[in-house]
């Protein structure tokens, strides 16, 4: 090959740290200035341009430019700067990009399958260069964090996840795949903006959804096997759910908005209950918002539960309490309600208004998933703080915009006793003199982890059993030193280590379930966990 074309292309590409002999092997000569930079060089020099950039967007067009040119360089900055970079390839910056992704889009990335794809899927898999798929992240782009519809343009996030498959859970970039389906947007605003790059129609809806789907899915089958995880990503909830349903029994299909949200969450609960006090049977639960995150987060609570005290889960959801767009989710409603939400229809008079359910059912944890801002006020605050020694509030929808409060917010309204953690990330906050430190309850710590122990045992199927098992792993990595802080999940920095353990507990669970196919079962799991990920070192061309 010509050492102008391994110059080119970002999975071989090292920029200036070429060495010499490799120059010279590789007909490099004179196509790079002399010098030869050391990779820890070209990162310090990254680094340093991508912070000179204020805007966020700015910095992620340079992300994004640098995956596009030197693949390694690129998840060497992101595993040494996680906390920085997060914010910037995922929530909240990587929303920004999905709505304006037509202005800034210069390459392709991902694989894109729209109606004009119909009858054509299996042909379109196959112009993708990589044989071997381990892990599909895949969207319609029908609800994009809490920022709705945005269409064909929501690639952003398939690809910003398997970055993070990459970069936090050590995943090889050419076993992921991010695919976007489009069937069209309902965004009147993208499809009246002349850089929008998605079809322009309004969404197909019913038998020309569901046929498009189902043939995506068999394809992917057929093309990559049994074993590739599909993770579900940003679907609207009137999907969501049904296609859970209808292609586990099926597929390696993971819905990340429901079930990886739910394990987090429930993470972050388990090991909370060290600061409240209690086991999670004795606290009353108050969501706001009843979608894919909310009830999905209410179940696997259930589940635990009934796991702990042996009770049916019917009974063990009495304590867990949602609200919906039009109230509190009570018995008389449940004739109108959705499916999913109907287990949760529990005997109580009817109640609008967030603030009436608080005061009513006087929750001891209060949940934010309903991806609209600013809903816990001053007064649910201060009344969460009037009835609990230690309230714990999650703001969990996403971007920082559609929070339901900021950590600023649930630390003075409650007079610094506040356990807070948020979807997207919160500076420390400094209230009388002690320093908070918000948790950032959201996907990322589980998601990576969780796919890479699937691949590991080369699991068949997702099993509520390996969700239980991911929280489990992330909840005991939290230690008394965050304790002190009020964080309730660990930091991201020891993120790879963290997903290890994850992967590890989620492969042993594959095992015991009988669902794992990668025989014998490895001896210490963790470890195997951390030989296979991915190191962005660059390797030598000799
Ligand atoms: P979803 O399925 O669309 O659910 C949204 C829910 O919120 C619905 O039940 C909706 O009510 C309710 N809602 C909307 N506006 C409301 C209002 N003004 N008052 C009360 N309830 C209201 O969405 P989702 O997938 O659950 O996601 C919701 C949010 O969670 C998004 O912002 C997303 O970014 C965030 N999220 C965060 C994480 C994380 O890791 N932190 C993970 C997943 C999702 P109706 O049912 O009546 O319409
Ligand atoms: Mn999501």
């Amino acid at each position: 090959a010509s050492g102008y074309s391994l110059m080119r292309d970002p999975r071989y590409n090292k920029g200036l740290a070429f060495t010499e002999k490799e120059r010279d092997a590789h007909y490099l000569r004179g196509l790079l200035p002399p010098v030869v930079l050391s990779q820890e060089l070209q990162e310090k020099k990254m680094m340093n341009l991508i912070r000179q950039y204020e805007v966020p967007l700015h910095r992620y067009i340079a992300m994004i430019g640098l995956q596009e040119t030197n693949e390694r360089l690129f998840y060497k900055l992101l595993i040494d700067n996680v906390e920085e970079l997060l914010p910037v390839v995922y929530t909240p910056t990587v929303g920004e990009a999905c709505q304006k992704y037509g202005s800034i889009f210069k390459h392709s990335q991902g694989l894109y399958i729209s109606l004009k794809e119909k009858g054509k899927i299996l042909e379109t898999l196959k112009n993708w260069p990589e044989r071997t798929v381990q892990v599909i992240v895949v969207t319609d782009g029908e609800r994009i964090l809490g920022l709705g519809d945005l269409g064909c343009q929501g690639m952003g996030i398939p690809v910003g996840k398997l970055a993070l498959y990459t970069a936090l859970g050590g995943v090889r970039p050419s076993l992921c795949l991010p695919i976007t389906i489009d069937v069209g947007t309902n965004n009147e605003k993208l499809l009246n903006d002349e850089f929008y790059i998605g079809l322009r129609q309004k969404r197909a809806t019913g038998k020309e959804y569901d046929e498009l789907l189902q043939e995506f899915m068999y394809a992917v089958k057929q093309n990559y096997g049994e074993k590739v995880l599909i993770q579900f990503e940003d679907f609207a909830n009137h999907n969501a759910f049904e296609l859970l349903a209808r292609y586990s029994s099926s597929h390696l299909v993971f819905n990340d908005d429901i079930q990886g949200t739910a394990a987090v969450v429930l993470a972050g609960l388990l090991s909370a209950l060290r600061l409240l006090g209690g086991t999670l049977a004795d606290h009353t639960f108050l969501f706001l918002g009843a979608g894919e995150a909310g009830t999905g987060i209410a179940d696997l609570i259930a589940l635990e539960i009934s796991e702990q005290n042996g009770k049916p889960i019917e009974e063990n959801r009495k304590n867990i309490w949602l609200v919906d767009s039009k109230g509190l989710i009570v018995s008389s409603r449940k004739e109108s309600l959705q499916d999913f939400k109907k287990p949760w229809a529990h005997e109580h008079e009817p109640i609008t208004g967030l603030i009436n359910a608080v005061k009513a059912i006087k929750p001891t944890i209060l949940i934010g998933t309903s991806g609209v801002g600013k809903q816990f006020t001053k007064e649910i605050v201060e009344d969460m703080a009037s009835f609990n020694k230690t309230p714990l509030i999650m703001a969990l929808s996403n971007p920082t915009s559609q929070a339901e409060c900021t950590a600023e917010e649930a630390y003075t309204w409650s007079e610094g006793r506040a356990i807070f953690a948020s979807g997207s990330p919160f500076d420390p906050f400094e209230y009388e003199g002690k320093t908070f430190v918000p948790g950032q309850a959201n996907n990322a710590y589980i998601f990576p982890g969780f796919g890479l122990g699937v691949i590991m045992a080369g699991s068949i199927r997702v099993h509520n059993g390996m969700l239980l098992a991911a929280s489990k792993a992330l909840a005991s990595q939290v230690t008394e030193e965050h304790y002190e802080k009020g964080m309730i999940y660990p930091p991201l920095t020891n993120i790879r280590k963290i997903s290890a353990n994850i992967a590890a507990e989620v492969a042993a669970k594959a095992y015991e379930l009988g669902l794992a196919s990668h025989l014998p079962q490895p001896e210490d799991l963790v470890e195997s966990a951390e030989k296979c990920m991915y190191s962005p070192v660059y390797r030598s061309y000799l």
